[in-house]
């Protein structure tokens, strides 16, 4: 091992001596100069221990090194440049004592324990004696840790912003152009050549161009802008709708000095959204469609809706449903709805005659769907036209959906018609197609209702000839035996002509019931208004009813005081005897039937109540109707008409009818009548 020194074993300057003296001025120079360095300088001997090194080496190194004890590795673990592990002897220092070889700025890595790694540049160089023998070697150490990781992470925030399918621009704050990437190659469809330098206003549209000026004044001011969205136009002259980020762009001293500029392509999401919004759009008016025509009977309401519906679903200028009706000569169909559309603009052309373009819709063959309809071999070759009439609704984009019903029978066609080409899609075909047999199922059902309600009105008919015809013999019958009641009689025929009377006066009943049903079916029912005391006639009522029938007590229950009324006499008297009637009738196990009658100061409620049979809340619900009648009442007569009557009658009062019912423990009917107002004396 030869003699050491270093930078701290500082050796003075011999004075006296002047070559001596220079020279060892020389060194000092030298040595503060390396001690000053900022770049790490050792040295060591043919055996690898350091002999000389500057602070910036020991900082490197963390501590001291002893001399004479520590070697060149002494401090660390070497690595190659990738990070894998470098044995001993490939290490460049040691390379350069074994070989002589001079390494210039060679990268390693070294790594101390529990320190992160750090990248160097060594650049290694021997040490020759006067016989050219290597006695050491000098190194200079870099570290260039820092620069590595700012070149890696420039590498990374490059290739993030290449990769980027967004626009990434920057640009200085004149709006000059600075950077480009390939997403904003992609999206504007400029090279990054072309643009830079070029003020931004490039991609901007012309009636946007002050947004640039706003842009700018934000970010001069630190601000930034965030996903604003608007439109930027492409080198194509394509209009493109984006999202921009804006944010300012500042030096290492904080001052603004440009914005960078992030910019997405929404056409297709604002597409997706359109899409979505349109479907949304769309099946709400389906469901509202499948409401109506399922719930609705009339064929003009459901065929309105039909064409209003489809006609905004396909985006049609104007829709149309024609009826398949023929005419005398074979040809014109029946225009019968119409939507966006007025009908004028239609009728004064008269109705699409049987040419090929519309035959195919109306013999059903099938849905015609044109992009542009002029171009069909089928279109213009009738007379005298030749296509769409003059000064009619002009017809580019075509589609017709046959509606068939369930036999198979045409029943008429959707016409839909737009001035643009390619307005109709297959979508809209299918969906047209699709409410188009719900619309026949509903024509269908409207059809039988239709035949139903011609069927019922022909019964109506038949109750009011027959009840009529039935009439004129029972008053003949009534008034023989009232002939017969006058005359000399035994006991025996006194009985059967009294039994006979009996049964007549039902009949006699039955028919009127009948007859007055008729009359409310036609709207003929006449009332007859007069004035009279209600608690009078209830009570009349209650004891010509005592006594001729015995099989209940009625007990009537009220103040007595007078309840005048303004009604039809005897229509009133025909709901008493109804609900007293059937209080009796539908209490064969019970003896009484109670009558109340309560007042206020302008209504009056009479209330029947029996200990009968009952009802249940679902019989309840519909006693009120023409011929119902409860379960387990067959052994009872009735026809089911008293308690509908009863109900118009009062209806026609303007007054209320309810009942209150429990099966098995009775029922009370009661029904309310507004009472004729007090005329006060003001004299
Ligand atoms: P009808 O008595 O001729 O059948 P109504 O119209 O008077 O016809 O009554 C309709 C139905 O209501 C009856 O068939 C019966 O089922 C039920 N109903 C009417 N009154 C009563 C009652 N007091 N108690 C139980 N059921 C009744």
């Amino acid at each position: 091992m030869k003699e050491t020194s270093n930078i701290f074993s500082n050796d003075q300057a011999i004075p006296g001596n002047s070559f001596q003296s220079q020279l060892s001025q020389a060194d000092l120079t030298f040595k503060e100069l390396v001690h000053a360095l900022p770049v790490a300088i050792y040295t060591c001997d043919n055996e690898g221990f350091i002999d000389f090194f500057n602070p910036a080496a020991m900082a490197l190194w963390g501590r001291q090194p002893e001399i004479g004890k520590d070697k060149w590795h002494s401090f660390w673990n070497y690595c190659h440049a990738d990070g894998s592990a470098m044995p001993l002897d490939e290490c460049p220092v040691a390379i350069t004592l074994k070989s002589g070889q001079i390494f210039s700025a060679k990268e390693i890595k070294i790594k101390k324990n529990n320190h992160p790694c750090l990248n160097l540049l060594v650049s290694p160089c021997p040490i020759f004696d006067d016989q050219h023998h290597i006695i050491g070697v000098h190194n200079t150490v870099v570290d260039v840790t820092m620069q590595k990781q700012n070149e890696e992470k420039k590498a990374m925030l490059s290739a993030l912003v290449e990769s980027s399918d967004d626009a990434i621009i920057s640009k200085s704050l004149q709006g000059m152009i600075t950077s480009w990437n390939s997403g904003a190659e992609k999206i504007f469809g400029y090279t990054e050549q072309e643009v830079l330098g070029k003020h931004i206003s490039i991609i901007i549209p012309h009636h946007l161009k002050s947004e640039e000026d706003t842009i700018i004044s934000k970010v001069r001011s630190g601000e930034k802008l965030d996903h604003f969205q608007t439109t930027r136009v492409a080198k194509s002259g394509m209009e493109i709708p984006i999202s921009i980020t804006v944010s300012p762009i500042k030096d290492t001293r904080g001052n603004i000095i440009g914005a960078s500029k992030i910019a997405r392509d929404i056409s297709e999401r604002l597409l997706i959204e359109r899409t979505i919004q349109q479907s949304t759009q769309n099946l709400r008016i389906l469901n509202t469609i499948g409401k109506i025509i399922s719930e609705n009977l009339d064929a003009r309401v459901i065929l309105q809706e039909v064409t209003d519906a489809t006609t905004e679903i396909t985006g049609a200028e104007f829709g149309a449903f024609f009826y398949n009706t023929i005419d005398e000569r074979g040809e014109a169909f029946m225009l019968f709805t119409l939507s966006g559309a007025p009908r004028e603009a239609f009728e004064k052309f008269g109705m699409p005659r049987n040419t090929a373009v519309f035959n195919t819709t109306f013999s059903g063959k099938g849905i015609v769907r044109s992009d542009d309809i002029r171009k069909d071999p089928r279109y213009g070759h009738n007379l005298p036209h030749h296509g769409i009439p003059e000064g009619h609704l002009p017809v580019v984009s075509y589609l017709a959906v046959p509606v068939i019903s369930s036999s198979g029978v045409v029943l008429g066609g959707l016409f839909f018609g737009h001035p643009e080409p390619g307005v109709f899609t297959l979508e809209h075909e299918a969906i047209v197609d699709n409410i188009a047999s719900q619309a026949a199922v509903a024509l269908d059902n409207s059809k039988y209702f239709e035949e139903v309600k011609a069927l019922s009105a022909k019964k109506d008919e038949f109750i009011a000839l027959a009840s009529h015809e039935l009439k004129t013999p029972l008053t003949t019958i009534k008034g023989y035996l009232q002939i017969l009641e006058k005359s000399e009689q035994n006991d025996r025929d006194r009985l059967f002509i009294g039994k006979i009377s009996n049964q007549v006066d039902k009949l006699n009943t039955l028919i009127s019931d009948l007859f007055d049903v008729s009359k409310i079916e036609a709207g003929k029912l006449q009332l007859f208004m007069e004035s009279f005391d209600l608690q009078e006639l209830v009570t009349e009522i209650i004891e010509t009813f005592q006594y001729t029938d015995k099989s209940h007590r009625i007990i009537l229950q009220s103040d007595g005081k007078p309840l005048p009324l303004e009604a039809d006499k005897a229509r009133i008297e025909q709901v008493m005897l109804n609900l007293l009637t059937n209080a009796i009738k539908y209490s064969p196990k019970a003896n009484e039937v109670l009558v109340t009658i309560e007042s206020t100061e302008s209504t009056v409620t009479v209330r029947v109540k029996d200990e009968g049979i009952g009802l249940s809340t679902e019989h309840q619900k519909k006693i009120f109707s023409r011929f119902y009648r409860a379960e387990g009442t067959a052994n009872i007569a009735g026809l089911g008409l008293g308690l509908y009557l009863t109900k118009e009658i009062i209806d026609r009062h303007h007054g209320q009818i309810a009942v209150k019912s429990e099966p098995g423990k009775g029922s009370t009917f009661f029904f309310t009548l507004p009472l004729k107002p007090i005329m006060s004396d003001n004299r």
